[in-house]
């Protein structure tokens, strides 16, 4: 099951939830249970953002966002 990482903007939690569908309801912050936050993206899948995309830098960033073990 995919996995995101998330953060509350109110208290700055960062907690993870499972995620089964495209929801547009995130899942309330783990601490404060305030529903202001945001989705966080994999390090990986951060890079090159905006900036011109090689197919090259993108196949190997597509590989680094993948979770290890498969599922
Ligand atoms: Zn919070």
């Amino acid at each position: 099951m995919p996995i995101y990482e998330y953060q509350c903007l109110d208290c700055d939690n960062q907690y993870e939830a499972l995620v089964f569908s495209s929801d547009e309801s995130e899942p309330p912050c783990s601490q404060c249970q305030s529903v202001n936050v945001i989705k966080l993206m994999s390090a990986g899948c951060i890079l090159n953002s905006g900036a011109g995309a090689s197919s090259d830098i993108g196949a190997s960033a597509a590989s680094a966002c993948r979770p290890t073990g498969g599922g």
